[in-house]
């Protein structure tokens, strides 16, 4: 047999030996090398999907998820000082590999009381840590974010920004904007604009003025020719798919096909994060059809997902869960004593028969909702409606629907929900990576971003420092004034005023803009600027 051995400077032999293939060429098997050298990562995260949504899902379509064939491990979920996370510190965990508290973002916590947690250091509380994306971007890559709820929303923001309060849409999405993202698409258009923003910035004509390509239609983000993209699709929220009007808004997959194909443009390579928002807001209303639909249409751009990496060999997709959410299962207090005699059809066909969420639903109600039982015949085959369920439909708030009919539907489906909140179990890690280099047993959400980190070749330590230095002690220990407020830094010296807008990347040093790196941060308590705003100062 014939040997042929590729030119392999960089790689190390388990590598080449991981994966290396055979080629049958003219009768002559020949060894050749297939480089799978990790440039790229795309991190896709189901937001709140209990264990059993995926068997749910799966049942309802029929066939295999792409997520079967790629579950490689557990993940632990809790936060630095509670059992059960939210998504901030959740998807803080795997943006920064830092546990952290309820509703914090990008930012270390106060105290680290979980068992086996390494205190936090004094000083440290509420500190800004680099996110993987951040590092991504530092070291040359592209990056990008997607989501189906506003972009500003926690887990997104994870990745971009840093502030200890998440409903901070200001003062996240303003760092969003000025973080440098190559992509950015999903919706929450309305806290871009003057009207939806307490600061009264126009942020849609700044985003443009940074070079970004803004659209706001699928067929926009189809046609778009832009390295830089930002997509707006709604004031708020996408729709779930089941509910989605495809003229209006793209689908994940969609959204996640463009992204891959601007971002895998750089030769360098790419981080991407895809989150499907909304499994958690349906997991919130115990609305299974919810569930199903955005669990159905993740897997969809998993699949774009890992059709890429399969055939680009240099790319490592994660789906991961940041917590459990609902305690949904197959299987309610109405099957106790007949679970095992209860038909598949038994728990399927009432879902089948349901073709929107509650939240689709609530558009076809009239006015009075005079109509809720047509409307919930038509839409969702429900013929048997009791009198308390029609005044729970009738008495639904706006928006809140599915909150309403979540409840009914499963009723009819035997599916049991244990709580209106998240769960604090262990979720399942889902990996593909050419070389087979994936984490297996029950890991913690840390380890995720450690796993991402190490196959990327990035250390986030040396880039926390790097990006996040407390200002007012570094520029007046080179003999410069310090003053603040929450919307500028103004730092003097001899006669050189250096100015930093809060949560952008701009640098005004007498008058001359410079662009930085980073975005500068104010976390609430002290501010945090990259070390190339320390050295405009000599
Ligand atoms: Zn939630």
């Amino acid at each position: 047999m014939l040997k042929c051995w590729g030119i392999h400077t960089k790689k190390s032999v388990a590598a080449l030996v991981a994966t290396m293939m055979l080629a049958v060429s003219g009768g002559t098997a020949m060894a050749v090398e297939k480089d799978t050298s990790i440039k790229n990562v795309i991190i896709l995260i189901p937001d709140g999907m209990a264990n059993d949504a995926t068997a749910l899902a799966r049942w309802y379509k029929g066939s295999s998820l792409t997520l079967d064939s790629m579950a490689s491990g557990m993940v632990r979920t809790h936060s630095a000082d509670a059992p059960i996370a939210d998504s901030a510190p959740a998807g803080t965990a795997f943006a920064t590999g830092h546990k952290s508290h309820t509703g914090y973002v990008g930012v270390l916590p106060d105290e680290a009381t979980m068992p086996g947690q390494q205190p936090i250091a004094a000083g440290d509380a509420k500190k800004p840590v680099a996110s993987i994306l951040e590092a991504s971007k530092l070291a040359g890559k592209s990056t990008g974010i997607i989501a189906t709820s506003e972009i500003m929303h926690a887990t997104p923001a994870d990745f971009t920004a840093h502030y200890p309060d998440r409903k901070n849409y200001d003062a996240l999405s303003m760092q969003q904007a000025y973080n440098g993202v190559d992509v950015v698409l999903g919706g929450g258009g309305k806290f871009l604009e003057a009207a939806g923003r307490k600061d009264g910035q126009d942020l849609v004509a700044q985003i443009k003025d940074q070079g970004y390509d803004f659209v706001t239609t699928p067929e926009g983000l189809k046609k778009s020719t832009s390295s830089k993209l930002w997509g707006s699709f709604s004031p708020e929220a996408l729709a779930y798919n089941l509910d989605r009007d495809a003229s209006k808004e793209p689908s994940l997959a969609e959204m996640t096909s463009k992204a891959i194909d601007v971002l895998s443009k750089n030769d360098k390579g790419f981080f991407l994060m895809v989150e499907g928002s909304k499994v958690d807001w349906a997991a919130h209303a115990n609305d299974p059809t919810g569930i199903i639909s955005d669990v159905l249409s993740f897997d969809d751009a998993v699949k774009v997902a890992v059709d890429y990496a399969k055939q680009n060999q240099n790319t490592v997709v994660v789906a991961v869960t940041d917590h459990g959410n609902g305690g949904l299962t197959i299987g309610s207090s109405d099957t106790t004593s007949n679970y095992d005699k209860t038909p598949l059809a038994s728990f399927i066909d009432p879902l089948k028969k349901a073709k929107l969420t509650g939240e689709g639903l609530e558009a076809k109600l009239n006015a009075d909702r005079s109509n809720i039982k047509e409307v919930l015949s038509t839409y969702f085959g429900i013929t048997d409606l009791t009198d308390e369920e029609v005044k729970t439909i009738k008495d639904a708030k706006e928006g809140s629907m599915n909150y309403a009919v979540g409840p009914i539907i499963s009723k009819r489906a035997n599916i049991g929900w244990t709580t209106g909140g998240h769960t604090g179990g262990d979720v399942v890690l889902y990996t593909y990576a050419p070389n087979g280099d994936r984490p297996t047993g029950v890991i913690d959400n840390t380890d995720v971003n450690k796993y991402m980190t190490r196959v990327l070749g990035l250390d986030l330590n040396t880039v926390s420092k790097q990006l996040f230095v407390p200002a007012k002690a570094a520029f007046e220990a080179k003999g410069a004034k310090f003053t603040a407020d929450t919307k500028v830094i103004t730092v003097t010296k001899g006669s050189n005023k250096l100015e930093l807008p809060v949560y952008k990347n701009i640098a005004t040093l007498n008058g001359k803009n410079t662009k930085l790196n980073s975005v500068v941060v104010f976390n609430g308590v002290d501010y945090f600027v990259p070390q190339q705003a320390i050295d405009l100062i000599q």
